[in-house]
């Protein structure tokens, strides 16, 4: 199954992707995970992509659509792969449309997270990640047993530097602008699944879930 998990910075993309992750059995490929590891790296990749993240702003389409071309072809990617954080453009889903359908390949679902700005930019701010395993966590709805601490691997939490306030109307500035557009771009396919975002974890799984079983 190739799924493409879409939806605001906020709407808990990478936290659905670790469920879905668990129960398909499919790589999860975030863009944002791969630069970022590549900032942290110094690689060249890094170093390009690095003054748009922290500004909020896309990094320009070839160096995530390389990216994407490049990892899909991993064989763990041979049964199908979730795409989180990717396409956030129209060319970027029409580039992954051109690459798949070369390999005779294409998109099976792709999900929306549909949440509110309001409530995204409370995540947001209030959002700790694990900078060794990745795990999320929201500092009153699930916050970690001591503080500032992960729970798995006790490792310092990370605050992102794109999750301050600025970069976070700037990244939502440009979701509605660049990204949103995309929905369309799906609906006409046939391969939108709309579930609502704005609950706990538990009860948006549930409606992934459902949206997949029709
Ligand atoms: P994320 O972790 O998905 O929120 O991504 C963090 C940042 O990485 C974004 O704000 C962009 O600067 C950059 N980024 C990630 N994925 C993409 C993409 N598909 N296109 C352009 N920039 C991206």
């Amino acid at each position: 199954m190739r799924l493409v998990l879409f939806g605001p910075p906020g709407a808990g993309k990478g936290t659905q992707a670790q469920r879905l992750v668990a129960e398909h059995k499919i790589p999860q490929i975030s863009t944002g995970d791969i630069l970022r590891a590549a900032i942290k790296a110094g690689s060249a990749l890094g170093t390009k992509a690095k003054g748009f993240m922290d500004q909020g702003k896309l990094v320009p389409d070839d160096v995530v659509i390389g990216i994407i071309e490049e990892r899909t072809q991993q064989p763990d990617c041979a049964t199908g792969f979730m795409l989180d954080g990717f396409p956030r453009t129209i060319p970027q889903a029409e580039a992954l449309d051109a690459m798949l359908a070369k390999r005779q390949q294409r998109v099976d679902h792709v999900l929306s997270l549909e949440v509110d700005d309001a409530v995204l930019v409370k995540r947001l701010s209030r959002r700790r990640t694990c900078p060794v395993c990745g795990t999320i966590y929201h500092l009153d709805f699930s916050p970690p047993r001591q503080e500032n601490t992960c729970d798995r691997d006790g490792a310092t939490l990370a605050h992102r530097s794109d999750d301050q306030e600025a970069a976070i109307q700037e990244r939502l500035r440009v979701f509605h602008d660049q990204t949103a557009p995309l929905k369309a771009y799906y609906q006409q396919r046939g391969l939108l699944r709309a579930v609502d975002g704005s609950g706990a974890p538990d009860a948006v799984y549930q409606g992934i879930r459902t949206v997949l079983a029709r």
